[in-house]
């Protein structure tokens, strides 16, 4: 199918080996999907386990992270060749994994830091590289002690740091939101500005990062009808043991003719075309055909 549109996906995942992998990515690109943005999966997903919390090494812990964007840095290759236009990686340290270096490996909050900012470190290498497009970080969206708190604000910062330094846009995964203005300030102060920033798994209204909407019918109206910058995503997690956790590969592509049929034209062009060109500096026309 054809959507007369370039149609992003600007948040979802891969897993060739327990997942659909490029399985999913064919049922995109036949409803009309054209290019996406994949996130690494959590390092404890695919077992990676970085550090020692009884002798704490940041740089090696940090080393252990590029297995995690080398598998997602391969699949991205064999998506983008089954894609009309392309795929890109995004690469970063899920927020999740404080709770689980704190919790259930025994680290001291401020060792997790460290851990996790290495990783940060690590992705932006690629992304300087040029084999990445942007980083992903945030903080926990559920309650955390206040040490587990700043650990991970000041790990998003280092993110900010890094984009501005990498000159590339920066996900965040954060609590449920329609005003993260502060959060957006600190980008700035890092020399990132908040139009660089995306929240992923948005509602339709946001202040401060671009929201990075669910593709849920609600929540695209809402985003419709603000007239600001968004994107549409899905967060497919693809995890056979969590079917139906969030959206469907085809959703996207989806959405986007239903909101052709309504006569949001404008709007696709913003979601699909311009924003993305803003945030990530991509041309989703021009890659088109390739
Ligand atoms: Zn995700």
């Amino acid at each position: 199918m054809d959507l007369d549109t370039p149609v992003l996906d600007d948040h979802m995942h891969l897993d060739p080996d327990h997942g659909r992998g490029i399985d999913a990515v064919e049922d995109f690109a036949h409803l009309g999907g054209t290019h996406l943005l994949v996130v690494n999966k959590p390092s404890w997903h695919l077992g990676v386990e970085p550090g020692d919390p009884d002798a704490v090494d940041p740089e090696a812990a940090g080393e252990e992270f590029r297995e995690v964007f080398e598998r997602t840095i391969e699949v991205v290759e064999r998506a983008s060749d089954v894609l009309d236009g392309r795929a890109w990686p995004v690469l970063g340290v899920h927020p999740g994994l404080i709770s689980r270096l704190v919790d259930e490996r025994g680290f001291a909050p401020d060792d997790a830091r460290d851990v996790m900012q290495a990783g940060i470190d690590v992705a932006a290498e690629y992304v300087a590289d040029g084999e990445a497009l942007a980083l992903k970080s945030g903080r926990p969206h559920y309650e955390v002690p206040d040490a587990v708190w700043d650990a991970s604000n000041d790990v998003m910062r280092r993110a900010f740091e890094c984009g501005a330094e990498a000159g590339c846009a920066v996900q965040l995964h954060a609590e449920a939101s329609e005003d993260m203005t502060e959060v957006a300030e600190w980008a700035e102060e890092a020399g990132l500005p908040a139009d660089r920033v995306v929240k992923h798994y948005a509602g339709g209204r946001l202040a401060g990062p671009i929201p990075s909407v669910m593709s849920e019918k609600e929540r695209l109206r809402v985003a419709v009808e603000s007239g600001e910058p968004f994107l549409m995503e899905t967060d497919f997690v693809d995890d056979p043991d969590r079917p139906g956790a969030v959206l469907g590969p085809k959703t996207v592509p989806r959405r986007v003719r239903w909101l052709l049929e309504e006569g949001h034209e404008d709007a696709v062009r913003r979601a699909h075309v311009e924003t993305p060109r803003a945030v990530y500096g991509i041309d989703t026309v021009g890659t088109l055909g390739e």
